[in-house]
């Protein structure tokens, strides 16, 4: 008997079998996997994924693949810092960065859904894959194909960020920069899909990358000593990782492994994160919008900027049905996140990252976090690769001469001694 039984529809719950599908024939929901809880509900236990490899797979038996992984064995299990620092700032005695900032192989949480993907991608006998990518998607799609012998073809926005460019060219992927915003390129994809067959990791091969991104919920959970905790601040783009860390911690808590948490189910608190600049998701929970508005995305935090987000329903009713609310942020409030991230844990994040750290600010403005709550911050991609949304706002270097003349000089004239 097979650890998964086949898929559902969000929406009217007609069941299909496993298929590279993603909607739903009847009603056009999107389709989720469905475990095989007979196969897990008393079987699995905290110990056997605690003695499992230290990356995402340590959660196998949660996730939508047949087989062992065949790409992408070691992504995840990432840091879950104690951000004591920053934590003063806010006011937060228990605040945790959980930093998929420095994610093998593609340093962002992405490689997390492009694991699972991939590896369910070769199941279904796929020799080609793509992807339509805000840049994080693309970089870790053909990171992985070029591991796994895939051919990739990789569908980008023209106007991404340097880094998320090479960071793809140079695993040797077909890359197509298309004159157009994400929702163009993603839309060019629905009907190239059709055409050529090819394994698209976030159309219909959607259902399975997903669920990769429920490991950034577990791993959350077993590195809090197995508790859930009372707040999440995640970003959204699609929608689908806010949905997937909350699906994750009601999935450890149906198999009786949250300590804190029990048949009541969990009390964790999901907050979404959006720039102002593109922010259908944030405004449609705030203005408490039944359905979201599609919005043409102008914001720096380009990796976000999805302005019609294919699980933006799923995302909206995550943030309501949790308790949860939702802020947005400025460009001039995303870099400022970005400095006070950096600044106080040393840790560079991309502009995503700063989109989080400034709408926690926000959300700890409101009152929204008491002093003690556990609240974890999704930092969920690395700051080298958005350098444009920095170059020149952060001071300059002080150019000396290789003598202690010149050093002397410059310390006095540049007022530099206060902070030595
Ligand atoms: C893709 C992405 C997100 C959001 O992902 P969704 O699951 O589409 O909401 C957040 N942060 C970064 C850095 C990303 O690349
Ligand atoms: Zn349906």
């Amino acid at each position: 008997m097979s650890k998964v039984l086949g898929m559902r529809c969000r929406e009217c719950g007609e069941e299909y079998p496993m298929a590279p599908v993603h909607v739903c024939e009847l009603c056009f929901g999107p389709l989720e996997v469905v475990l095989n809880w007979e196969l897990l509900d008393g079987k699995l236990t905290r110990e056997k994924i605690e003695k499992g490899p230290s990356s995402m797979w340590r959660y196998w038996d949660l996730l939508p693949v047949d087989g062992p992984p065949t790409v992408g064995k070691n992504v995840g299990w990432t840091p879950l810092v104690k951000a004591e620092n920053l934590g003063r700032v806010f006011g937060l005695k228990n605040l945790y960065i959980k930093n998929d900032a420095v994610n093998h192989p593609t340093l962002s949480f992405k490689d997390r859904v492009v694991a699972v993907a991939l590896t369910k991608a070769r199941e279904f006998g796929y020799e080609t894959v793509a992807c339509a990518s805000t840049g994080n998607l693309a970089n870790s799609v053909a990171a992985h194909a070029a591991e796994g012998g895939f051919r990739a073809y990789i569908f980008i926005p023209s106007d991404l960020e340097q880094g998320k460019v090479l960071g793809t060219l140079i695993y040797g992927a077909n890359v197509l920069s298309v004159s157009g915003c994400y929702d163009e390129v993603n839309r060019l994809c629905a009907e190239a899909g059709g055409k050529y067959g090819w394994g698209f990791v976030n159309i219909n091969l959607r259902p399975f990358y997903g669920d990769g991104s429920k490991t950034f919920g577990y791993e959350i959970a077993e590195q809090l000593g197995w508790n859930a905790p009372d707040h999440v601040v995640s970003p959204c783009a699609g929608g689908s990782l806010i949905s997937k860390i909350y699906k994750g911690l009601n999935e450890l808590n149906r198999l009786g492994f949250l300590e804190n948490s029990g048949k009541e189910g969990i009390s964790t608190k999901m907050y979404a994160a959006q720039a102002k600049g593109c922010s259908p998701i944030t405004t449609a929970i705030k203005n408490d919008y039944e359905i979201f508005r599609p919005q043409k995305p102008n914001t720096i935090a380009k990796s976000i900027a999805i302005g019609n987000p294919a699980d933006g329903h799923v995302a909206i009713e995550t943030v309501r049905k949790s308790g949860g609310w939702a802020e947005d942020v400025t460009d001039e409030e995303v870099l400022e996140g970005m400095k006070l991230l950096a600044r106080t844990e040393g840790i560079f994040t991309e502009t995503a990252g700063g989109v989080t750290i400034a709408a926690t600010k926000k959300l700890v403005e409101q009152g929204r976090f008491g002093e003690n709550d556990t609240v974890v911050l999704a930092i969920t991609g690395n700051g080298l690769k958005t350098q444009e949304a920095v170059i020149g706002k952060l001071g300059s270097t002080v150019a000396i001469q290789p003598n202690l003349k010149s050093l002397e000089e410059a310390l006095h004239t540049e007022k530099l001694l206060a902070t030595v």
